[in-house]
């Protein structure tokens, strides 16, 4: 057919006849169907970890955070086998609300162990946010960019699947996988607000907690329970004109934690001014860090908070574990509702609600 911009108006233009697409450009090529990725094994697991594979270790992670069963006995296989390799490391965790400037801050404190002492550094998350927006804001690697372009470095977002409790699990799991794959020095990071800090605080050595110079009354803003967790607190952005705003923050936080009962650790927590941007203030930081843990390590406290924890994550797995078969127990899941209608119209106490809910569990498992 002829091409209508061939007509005559369309003076200096000819449009060319195409011509048909071959059906298919190589007609020898096999299209051969992409295999399958290879689950890996157990053993193959845990001797790339061992090794200090990072593609591996990345895997082992996704594995541990993997939401499918056949996953999770995988996972659990291969973090037992890791654990013996596990544990001989420093645990800091780092806590602050949006803007403190935990990520400026991760990424100079970073560079600063790595060159003051060597060895590899693990940056996590927990981040209790990443449930409900279904995207972390914690752990992003182009929020550390030092960091993550540093050979010694392994950055990981927080896990975002589960209960606040699920996701801690699940950091601390990759703490072991971690420390087994060689990275001897782990930061556990999370967002000041609610329960996270708690979380966080079960699993590291030493919790650091960055504060910023405010109105002056900035200690109504912190949870007690909080400042009582930290053993350090930092005030950020200590520089230009904030910097006497700042050291009268930390006078406050002194004379607050004046007023709380001796830590079990024997450790004074210290209130230190810094500036994370500016990289002032940091080495003093890190040599409170340093010297806590020599300190706690000859009193026998590091050991001894290490066991607490343990223990702590064994009952709070078993919690999570009897939570979880409850609540999906298709008896229960039928009846739930009902009996939280008894309790609203009044027609059964909670108690009594409660009672024949349990009831009827435990009784379906004989
Ligand atoms: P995060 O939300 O706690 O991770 O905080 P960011 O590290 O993203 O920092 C929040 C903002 O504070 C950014 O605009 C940083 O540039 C700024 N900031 C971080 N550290 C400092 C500091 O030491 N001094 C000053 N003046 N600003 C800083």
């Amino acid at each position: 057919m002829k091409h209508p911009e061939n007509n005559e108006e369309y003076k200096g233009l000819t449009v060319n006849e195409g011509v048909a697409q071959p059906s298919v450009v190589n007609p020898y090529l096999k299209l051969k169907k992409r295999p399958k990725k290879r689950q890996m094994s157990v053993g193959e697991y845990v001797e790339g970890i061992v090794k200090g594979d990072v593609t591996i270790l990345s895997q082992a992670v996704t594995l541990v955070e993997s939401v499918k069963p056949e996953h999770q006995v995988l996972a659990q296989e291969v973090i037992e086998k890791c654990l013996p390799y596990s544990g001989y490391s420093v645990r800091i965790g780092i806590s602050g609300v949006p803007g403190a400037g935990k990520s400026t801050s991760i990424d100079v404190f970073g560079l600063h162990v790595l060159e003051e002492k060597g060895g590899r550094l693990a940056v996590l998350a927990i981040d209790p946010s990443s449930e409900r927006s279904k995207g972390s804001i914690l752990g992003d690697k182009t929020r550390m960019e030092k960091l993550s372009v540093h050979p010694k470095s392994f950055i990981r977002p927080s896990p975002s699947a589960g209960s606040l409790g699920g996701v801690a699990r699940k950091t601390r799991e990759t703490i072991i996988l971690c420390e087994a794959a060689g990275f001897d020095k782990i930061f556990v990071e999370t967002v000041g607000v609610g329960q996270s800090e708690t979380a966080v605080h079960s699993m590291v050595d030493f919790f650091l907690l960055i504060q910023l110079a405010g109105t002056g009354d900035e200690l109504q803003g912190i949870k007690r329970g909080i400042m009582e967790m930290a053993d350090g607190i930092v005030i950020n952005k200590a520089d230009g004109n904030n910097i006497e705003k700042a050291k009268l923050a930390a006078a406050h936080y002194r004379n607050a934690l004046h007023l709380f009962p001796a830590a079990e650790s024997g450790w004074t927590p210290k209130v230190l001014t810094y500036s994370g941007f500016y990289n002032i203030g940091v080495k003093e930081i890190w040599d409170m860090v340093y010297e806590y843990i020599d300190f706690v390590k000859k009193n026998g406290y590091f050991d001894y908070r290490r066991n607490e924890q343990a223990k702590y994550w064994m009952y709070e797995t078993i919690n999570e574990h009897l939570r979880d078969s409850f609540y999906h127990n298709p008896l229960i899941t039928d009846m739930l509702q009902k009996k939280e209608q008894e309790v609203l119209n009044g027609q059964a106490t909670s108690f009594s609600a409660a009672r024949k809910l349990l009831d009827m569990y435990f009784s379906g498992m004989k």
